[in-house]
C-alpha cells in the first residue's frame, strides 16, 4: 500500500513536472497565446527603440547616412522582438509593480555601426563582404555593454516603476542562454529583461516569490523557455508571458476561429505598425528635420548663455573712473 502511494506520488511530481507550464503552483511561470491586448501594450517598447535609434543617429554621424543606411536601420528595428515583463510583489500591505522594457539586439551604436558598414561596402559594388557581413563582425561583449548603457539617454527616462532592460553580462547571472540551430540567444529580448530583474532580486532592490506578467511579440524559443523556467525556479516567481505568433512563411491565415490564428493576425498587424512608424522615423528627409531641430536648440541654448552672461556682467558705473 505504502509503496502504491510512493509510486502515485512520484507520478504525481513527474506529471507536475512534465506539465510545469500549465500548472499555477509556486516557481513557475506559464507561457500562453496572446492576442490584441499584447500588441497594444508592447507599442510602447516597438516606437521607444525606433525614436531611440532616429535619435541616436544624430549623434553617431556628422553627415546623413546613406538611404540604404535607413533602409538597414528600418529592418532591424521592426525585426527585433520587444518584450514588457511586470514584476508584481508585496510590501507593506500593497501591491508594487515594476515595469520592465526590453528588446533584443545590440547597443544602438553597434546596429548603427553594423548597417553603415554593410551600406557603404554594398554601394562601393563589393557584394561579397555585403551579404550580411555585419552578423559576421565580432562584438566584444563588454563594449557592447558599456555602449548600450550609455545609451540610456536616447530612451525613455528611467522610474521606480518603470526600467530599461538594458544588457547586463552573462558573468553575473544564473541566467543562460543556449545556441539553438546554430543561432546563439543571448540577446534575446527575454533573456535581457530577466537579467534586469534578476539583477534587480540580487540587491535587494525587489524580493524574490514575486510574479510575472510579461508580453512577448515573437514566439518565445528553446533558449528562452529554458531561462525562464529557471527564473521561474530559482527566484520562485509565478505567472504567465503571452506571446503573440508568428505567422510564419507557408502558413494559412485561417479563419481566425482559435487563439493561434488570432495572435498571428495581431501578429502580422503589430508589425505592420511597427514598418509604418519605422518609415516615419528612420528615412533621410525626417533625419534632415531632426538635425535642423538639434542645430537650432543649441543655437538657442547658444543665445540663451549669450545674454545670460550678458545679464552677469556688472553695469558700469560712470562715477568710477
Ligand atoms: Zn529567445
Amino acid at each position: 500500500m505504502m509503496k502504491n502511494t510512493i509510486h502515485t506520488r512520484s507520478f504525481l511530481v513527474a506529471a507536475a513536472l512534465a506539465f510545469s507550464s500549465w500548472t499555477t503552483c509556486a516557481g513557475s511561470i506559464a507561457i500562453e497565446t496572446g492576442e490584441g491586448n499584447v500588441a497594444a501594450l508592447l507599442e510602447r517598447e516597438a516606437n521607444d527603440f525606433t525614436d531611440a535609434l532616429g535619435k541616436a543617429v544624430i549623434d553617431f554621424t556628422p553627415s546623413p547616412p546613406l538611404s540604404k543606411t535607413f533602409a538597414l536601420l528600418r529592418s532591424k528595428v521592426q525585426g527585433a522582438t520587444v518584450a514588457r515583463i511586470e514584476y508584481s510583489y508585496e510590501k507593506a500591505g500593497k501591491t508594487v509593480t515594476r515595469v520592465y522594457h526590453g528588446r533584443s539586439g545590440h547597443s544602438l551604436k553597434t546596429i548603427f555601426d553594423r548597417a553603415s558598414k554593410k551600406s557603404a561596402s554594398s554601394a562601393s559594388g563589393n557584394e561579397s563582404s555585403a551579404t550580411d557581413s555585419g552578423d559576421a563582425i565580432g562584438i566584444i561583449e563588454a563594449d557592447d555593454i558599456a555602449m548600450d548603457a550609455a545609451e540610456a539617454k536616447y530612451y525613455p527616462i528611467e522610474t521606480g516603476l518603470d526600467l530599461r532592460a538594458r544588457k547586463l553580462p552573462e558573468s553575473t547571472s544564473r541566467l543562460e542562454a543556449s545556441v539553438v540551430d546554430s543561432m546563439d540567444h543571448s540577446w534575446d529580448a527575454e533573456l535581457k529583461t530577466l537579467r534586469r530583474i534578476e539583477d534587480d532580486i540580487e540587491k535587494k532592490i525587489v524580493p524574490k516569490g514575486g510574479r510575472v506578467t510579461g508580453y512577448v511579440s515573437k514566439t518565445v524559443c528553446e533558449s528562452c523557455r529554458e531561462v525562464i523556467d529557471t527564473f521561474a525556479r530559482l527566484f520562485d516567481a509565478e505567472g504567465t508571458i503571452y506571446q503573440l505568433i508568428e505567422p510564419g512563411t507557408g502558413s494559412v491565415a485561417g479563419d481566425g476561429a482559435t487563439a493561434i490564428q488570432r495572435s498571428r493576425a495581431v501578429s502580422s498587424n503589430f508589425l505592420a505598425m511597427r514598418k509604418a512608424y519605422a518609415k516615419a522615423i528612420l528615412n533621410p528627409s525626417h533625419h534632415a528635420v531632426m538635425r535642423e531641430q538639434r542645430r537650432s536648440a543649441l543655437g538657442d541654448l547658444d543665445r540663451i548663455e549669450q545674454e545670460a552672461l550678458a545679464v552677469d556682467e556688472p553695469e558700469h558705473d560712470p562715477c568710477v573712473p
